[in-house]
């Protein structure tokens, strides 16, 4: 009996010691850690795909490296004033070649290269994601340069009949790991878009487009104040913000544009809804998703 008790007494301790941060001091214990998606297109005064976005080709492309590092790390200053602990940034501008670990903020994790795993090796983890350098999805009214993850080979996303692009994929599959998406910076029809799943969510607007290739900017160091400032309110309201949830099986159906079918392999078990138009079902977002591509 004293043995047993003993034991007993040893696993309570143990298990004491092992939930320590959290029986000690509540929820302000716990690992706060962030996922950042980011992007170019939805960065403030990038206007022109062409001029700025190319790696290493476009004539403006080394000032577009400094204004999206300089947005990420205003981010990670902000999130970090708000209560994360640990910040991941992801590199997710054509084929993630754009941020450095040189002038990264020293507190941030960077993730470069590829391939990631199809799901941006995202877990449960994370309490939460955010967009940094946001475009919105194709065909969006007075969106700077809009496009749904390809401008050339994609027209349309639909998931279970709602139109998506990057946003709404990636805030499904973040959903999908529990983790609610609670803060973008891009220009308003991105804002929009993002408000439009997530209420709750804050957005930094640095600019408002009046077509697809202008629009009006914010100074950049008042494009930097406003990120700063959103981020770190909408990681202290992280609690109020949840994350998009799918229940049921999930259809994917995506229209490729003419130059999109063109490298297009149909996979056996796969709807073809017409020329263009292909389905892709499963038992969750990720599951449906992952037989058409990755995130
Ligand atoms: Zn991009």
């Amino acid at each position: 009996m004293q043995s047993k008790t003993r034991v007993c007494v040893t696993i309570f301790v143990a298990a004491l010691t092992a939930l320590w941060p959290w029986t000690a001091t509540g929820q302000e214990g716990r690992q706060k850690k962030v996922f950042m998606i980011t992007d170019m297109e939805g960065v403030d005064g990038i206007f022109d795909s062409e001029l700025q976005c190319v790696p290493y080709k476009s004539p403006r492309y080394a000032e577009s490296q400094k204004l999206l590092t300089d947005e990420v790390n205003a981010a990670v200053e902000g999130l970090l004033a708000g209560g994360a602990t640990d910040v991941v940034v992801w590199d997710g501008h054509d084929s993630s070649r754009n941020l450095s670990v040189l002038d990264i903020h020293p507190k941030a994790l960077l993730l470069v290269g590829e391939p990631v795993s199809p799901t941006l090796e995202l877990d449960r983890s994370y309490s939460a994601v955010i967009f940094v350098g946001q475009h919105a999805m194709a065909g969006a009214d007075k969106a700077i340069l809009s496009h749904s993850y390809s401008s050339e080979g994609i027209q349309n996303i639909w998931v279970n009949g709602k139109l998506v692009s990057e946003i709404g994929a990636r805030t499904m599959l973040s959903g999908f790991f529990d983790i609610p998406v609670i803060m973008l910076a891009g220009d308003t029809a991105a804002c929009a878009e993002l408000r439009a799943l997530v209420s709750g969510a804050e957005c930094a607007e640095v600019k408002s487009g009046v077509s697809r290739t202008a629009g009006f900017m914010l100074p950049h160091a008042a494009a930097l104040a406003l990120i700063r400032e959103k981020t770190e309110r909408a990681m202290k309201r992280l609690a109020e913000i949840k994350p998009y949830k799918l229940s049921g099986p999930v259809e994917v159906k995506v229209e490729l544009t003419p130059h999109g079918t063109e490298n297009f392999v149909p996979r056996e078990g796969v709807e073809q809804v017409n020329d263009r138009t292909w389905a892709f079902r499963g038992k969750d977002i990720v599951d449906a998703w992952l037989k058409y591509s990755s995130f």
